[in-house]
């Protein structure tokens, strides 16, 4: 099946039986990457996680808390 990337609007066909082929199909998953863009957003997160900016969710929170 032909599939577009939802980053760089790449096709790219993957096989019908592959697991990411039922994962889409069955919307368990409703966004394709190609492998570029899959490996950036992953090195991303890891360096998101590396320099703990994670911490911003955190505070996120605090408005919340005084409403
Ligand atoms: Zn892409």
């Amino acid at each position: 099946m032909q599939v577009k990337c939802v980053i760089c609007d790449n096709i790219e066909d993957i096989e019908d039986d592959s697991l990411q082929a039922k994962r889409l199909r069955n919307r368990r998953i409703h966004m394709y990457l190609c492998n570029p863009c899959y490996s950036r957003v992953k090195e991303n997160t890891n360096k998101r996680h590396a320099t703990g900016e994670f911490r911003l969710y955190r505070e996120k929170k605090q408005p919340n808390d005084l409403i």
